[in-house]
């Protein structure tokens, strides 16, 4: 079975699954801390009617690479779902991660993307749980999920925790 996406050749959901069950069992072992990150683009399916599926795959492309070039090794990024890439930050504070998303946020938004087409810009939402306490990594992916929700609701393009 492979492990990698392959559009993106970013690892894909099942084995950022068996990383996420693995980190979460480690942190409380080492009494560490480690953040989850979930990203969703903003407006994707617009970028696709408006500029065209393959616009929107090399989209995917590019953020999957910013994503792999501004984690640290030994972190883990995966593409999610179709436009949802998730990072796990491993002995990472909320705080750390935090300034993390924020650059991770910025980097996409500030990306040429005008070199694909004239009026392309593309934005991120970010959110983050590093809350250990829920006792295991599926609810913190959740309150994660939550948190890209607020994000969203409130405007997109932000970092949420
Ligand atoms: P929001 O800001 O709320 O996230 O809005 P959105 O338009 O990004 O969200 P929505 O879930 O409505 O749309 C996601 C789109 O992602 C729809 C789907 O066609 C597109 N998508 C999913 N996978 C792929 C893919 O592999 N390639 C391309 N080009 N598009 C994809
Ligand atoms: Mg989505
Ligand atoms: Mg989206």
């Amino acid at each position: 079975l492979s492990i990698r996406d392959s559009l993106t050749g970013l690892y894909n959901r099942r084995y950022l699954d068996g990383q996420l069950a693995q980190t979460y069992l480690e942190s409380q072992v080492n009494r560490e801390t480690f953040t989850v990150l979930i990203s969703d683009i903003d407006n994707f399916k617009k970028v696709n009617d408006t500029f065209s599926h393959s616009v929107g795959d090399e989209v995917l492309k590019i953020v999957g690479k910013i994503f792999a070039d501004n984690i640290w090794g030994g972190d883990v990024v995966a593409r999610y779902g179709g436009e949802e890439f998730v990072a796990v930050f491993r002995n990472t504070s909320l705080d750390k991660a935090l300034t993390v998303a924020e650059k991770l946020r910025q980097k996409v938004e500030s990306y040429p993307w005008h070199e694909i087409h004239p009026k392309l810009s593309i934005t991120i939402s970010i959110g983050l749980c590093a809350d250990l306490s829920l006792g295991n990594h599926e609810k913190m992916v959740a309150v994660a999920d939550d948190n890209l929700y607020l994000a969203k609701r409130h405007g997109k393009n932000q970092v949420r925790a």
